[in-house]
């Protein structure tokens, strides 16, 4: 491609902060659903970027948008408005209950703001000590200090010193305990409609039924993080289009942008009335080059077509997954929404997803895990049946490698 030296990946430990631990290769290009390394070696890609390239990589009329923006203008901040987010911020109302939108760069800073945005209007409204907000365990919310304690894992939010307060987590799914905490105190619920880094685990729509219901009855917010569920992932634009609840502010993040970093909080017109000049805000947020690709991203994803064509994949890989577990049994249950597709390991393998990754890696497939139990897949939304295919013959030989080792 060019003459400069290979990177390699012990450089990582040299010169990056170690909070992350990459795997061996280092992807150079990418097209639809696979990647190719440095080396040449090509992979099947069942990862998308932990559900970020929903497009899969170097979707042309992605490369096309990105280019022409690229061309006319890059940034100006908030001191001005721009063209392509001012299209987009419709769009995204067009396609939702949403009457409203703030942009920013990724999904923990659309949840800091609606979380930020759920306290100043009880504060506006309400008394003083309505300030409680609702969250679960296991839940992921993203990393800044507010959100990460917001998410249901202390593991990542203690050891940081004291912890922004009032914040309450509740088991997923359990209707009597959340009805047993509500009160008039709380001014937000925060709850993915399938916990995606939790492990894949969908909610009950009575469940949220039960949170709308309740969150009604004491003045609260109900806030639906579809930093992971959001943009055609579950078949639906949104997730929360295929219950029968609707959020008061939703959060958007991940393939929002197609792999381009953007994010976005969705709200009423009244909600977002909270939010007066100088409440928040973000330099970067609503910026020219992400807002063309997002709209280019939000045109193509939001259509009955490729909406349909979600639910269709769903089928290949819930057929080949049971396929594969009634040839080795090393699961206990396949669960999915979509695009979102989680395969928990039985007892025998239990906490070996790490495992399966790195033997995954070595058979030319990428996949996630989600926690040490679970397998998790995010494919490009339009991966072909020939890139599938092949990634269920990998997929295959990195169980058989674990079963063996
Ligand atoms: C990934 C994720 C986030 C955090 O998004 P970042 O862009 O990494 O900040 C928040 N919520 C959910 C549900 C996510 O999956």
């Amino acid at each position: 491609m060019n003459n400069q030296k290979k990177t390699e990946r012990k450089q990582f430990d040299e010169v990056m902060v170690p909070c992350y631990s990459p795997m061996p290769m280092i992807p150079e290009y990418g097209k639809g659903a696979r990647l190719w390394d440095q080396e040449g070696r090509e992979y099947i890609d069942f990862a998308g970027g932990i559900a970020v390239s929903c497009l899969g990589h170097a979707h042309p009329s992605l490369v096309n948008a990105l280019k022409i923006q690229a061309e006319k203008l890059w940034h100006l901040s908030n001191v001005m408005t721009n063209a392509p987010a001012l299209r987009l911020a419709k769009k995204l109302t067009q396609s939702c209950f949403a009457e409203r939108v703030f942009f920013c760069n990724s999904g923990a800073e659309a949840n800091e703001a609606a979380l930020k945005l759920a306290r100043r209007r009880a504060f506006d409204i309400y008394a003083e000590e309505k300030s409680e907000i609702i969250a679960f365990h296991q839940g992921f919310h993203g990393r800044t200090f507010f959100t990460v304690t917001a998410g249901g894992q202390p593991a990542y939010s203690d050891g940081f010193g004291p912890k922004p307060g009032d914040i309450t987590h509740l088991p997923y799914n359990d209707l009597p305990a959340f009805e047993a905490c509500i009160s008039d105190k709380t001014c937000a619920v925060i709850v993915e409609p399938v916990q995606g880094e939790g492990g894949v685990i969908l909610a009950d729509d009575a469940f949220l039924q039960g949170l709308r219901a309740l969150c009604n009855k004491h003045h609260a917010l109900l806030i639906f993080d579809e930093v992971q569920t959001g943009v055609g992932r579950t078949g639906s634009f949104y997730a929360y289009q295929q219950t029968s609840v609707i959020p008061d502010i939703l959060t958007s993040a991940k393939a929002l942008g197609g792999g381009f970093p953007i994010g976005a909080m969705l709200t009423t017109r009244l909600f977002a009335s909270h939010m007066k000049v100088g409440t928040h805000g973000s330099t970067y947020g609503g910026n020219p080059l992400a807002c063309a690709v997002g709209l280019a991203v939000v045109e193509l994803v939001n259509q009955g077509k490729l909406l349909e064509g979600v639910k269709e994949r769903e089928v290949w890989f819930h057929q080949a997954l049971d396929a594969l577990n009634a040839k080795y049994n090393m699961f206990q249950a396949i669960r999915s929404k979509g695009l979102l597709i989680g395969a928990e390991f039985n007892d025998t393998y239990t906490g070996r997803a790490r495992e399966f990754l790195s033997l995954a890696g070595e058979e030319g497939l990428l996949v996630l895990a989600a926690g040490a139990n679970v397998i998790r897949i995010t494919p490009s939304l339009l991966i072909t049946k020939e890139e599938f295919d092949e990634g269920v013959i990998r997929f295959s030989r990195a169980l058989a490698r674990l079963q063996k080792a």
